[in-house]
């Protein structure tokens, strides 16, 4: 495999810059670029040692570096690698990525370092995935979640499933190789229960998929009303600075906003809609449908009303919006002292909702704004989700895969109560293992390796 050659950290100004190079010749090229201060053979290097030196071209000195290294096998990619810790200017980084190039490493494409390290069988796929997932991480949730995967909790459990697997497959060859002893029925018993206990392992990996979504993408909410309702302000107070326009002219809210909070370690992301209305005016009536369409496609909707004034037929549309969705209904201004929406009225309306989905609060005065964030909590079980010790699918290429597995290993299930030949499981059993191999990399395309390597920054 060529050598290659990439900066890992973010581009821009910092204080430090890092080139990393991977390969055969990783430390034979360093030696035609780099002046250590302190005579250096670079044969007889050891790993996990860092030097201090000059980066030269020709004659020229382009920085003052140090450069950790790392000693095939022990080292990210399982190769020799080393790690040129430069002054994080744009110039500077740029530069000793080009003299690594020219002395022979090779541009790295996105992800190739941890794709090495795939291919040279240092990690699984679901673990390099994992990688990617903790770069990308918002919330310590997520973070924490993806660390165990790339600790292998995941991989733990499709071992386990896989070995159970084996055990079946044992007593499948055995009834092959010994037609003369008659243990098929006491294997296709043994099996059933196996396949049971397979199919009860998959289906609690898919199940984690709900937390696993929630952690990663977070909930959507729709923040709904109409006009003046006090959408922005309510937004405000939860954001806690004034980011959304808050306004005393009816529609000035056209659009949308989003914005991203994190609750107990879980992103939650507000859409504040138009004000919804009937009217012939065409620039609101875009407002109107993108705030039914964002109700449709959100978590949750909350919906806000003017709780001084009466229900009229505007906010009733809200409110029929709500009927089949889950949502909150909070009653706003109670500061005021004009008081014409109880709960009691929207009960009234509303027959699928209670006291509990129903706030009070005046987005003003600040009142009532925790109480919100304790339903969500509470309806999205928030403080249930336990990233700890445990394996959480959030990738959906991972749960479209166990899905497959589970159908597969229902027919082999159906097969065992048919009391079929045993030899016959074989062939979905087989099944089940191909598509676990897919999460770990064993028997997946070269196709979908590429996609999800090419999703990731370069130098890493
Ligand atoms: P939106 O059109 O739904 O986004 O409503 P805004 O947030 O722009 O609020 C409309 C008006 O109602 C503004 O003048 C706000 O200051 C006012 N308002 C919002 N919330 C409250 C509240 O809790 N109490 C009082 N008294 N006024 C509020």
């Amino acid at each position: 495999m060529s050598t290659i050659a990439a900066i890992s950290t973010a581009p821009g100004i910092g204080g430090i810059g890092i080139v990393r190079m991977s390969g055969e010749e990783a430390f034979i090229i360093l030696e035609k670029i780099f002046k250590p201060k302190k005579e250096l053979n670079t044969n007889d290097i050891k790993g996990y040692t860092i030097k201090y030196g000059h980066i030269v071209s020709k004659d020229e000195t382009i920085d003052e570096v140090l450069v950790s290294f790392f000693k095939a096998p022990n080292s990210y990619t399982t190769e020799d690698l080393c790690e040129i810790s430069s002054h994080g200017g744009t110039y500077v980084v740029k530069k000793i990525l080009e003299v690594c190039l020219k002395n022979g490493a090779v541009l790295a494409e996105p992800g190739e370092f941890t794709k090495r390290a795939f291919l040279n069988g240092r990690i699984d796929l679901s673990q390099a995935e994992a990688v990617i997932d903790i770069i990308n991480a918002k919330t310590q949730k997520e973070a924490k979640t993806s660390l165990n995967q790339l600790e292998g909790y995941l991989s733990k459990q499709i071992k386990e499933i896989r070995e159970l697997l084996m055990s079946i497959m044992v007593d499948i060859e055995a009834s092959i190789d010994y037609p003369e002893y008659d243990i098929d029925e006491v294997s296709n018993k043994k099996a059933y229960e196996v396949l049971l206990q397979v199919k009860n392992k998959l289906k609690l990996l898919s199940e984690s998929f709900d937390n696993g979504k929630i952690i990663k993408e977070g909930i959507k909410i729709a923040l709904i009303g109409k006009p003046n309702a006090g959408k922005s302000s309510l937004l405000n107070a939860i954001l806690k600075e004034e980011r959304a326009i808050v306004t005393d002219v009816e529609g000035t809210t056209r659009d949308t906003i989003e914005e991203a909070i994190n609750v107990d370690g879980i992103p939650i992301h507000i859409i504040d809609t138009a004000g919804i209305r009937n009217t012939k005016n065409k620039i609101e009536k875009i407002g109107i449908e993108k705030s039914r369409k964002m109700a449709d496609e959100a978590d949750l909707v909350i919906a806000i009303f003017d709780a001084s004034k009466e229900l009229d037929k505007e906010d009733e549309e809200i409110l029929e919006i709500l009927k089949d969705k889950k949502s909150i209904v909070v009653l706003n201004k109670i500061d005021l002292s004009e008081r014409k929406i109880s709960k009691e009225i929207i009960k009234e309306k509303l027959k699928n909702i209670n006291n509990e989905k129903i706030v009070e609060i005046s987005a003003k005065e600040y009142i009532g704004i925790e109480e919100i964030y304790s339903k969500i909590i509470e309806m999205f079980s928030l403080n249930e989700i336990n990233v700890d010790n445990s394996a959480i699918i959030t990738n959906v290429r991972h749960k479209e895969i166990i899905m497959s597995a589970i159908k597969e290993t229902d027919k082999a299930i159906e097969i065992t109560n048919k009391k079929m030949p045993i030899d016959m499981i074989g062939i979905f059993i087989k099944d089940i293992m191909e598509a676990l191999g897919k999460i770990t990399g064993e028997s997946v395309s070269d196709e979908i390796i590429k996609e999800i390597f090419s999703k990731f920054c370069l130098g890493k």
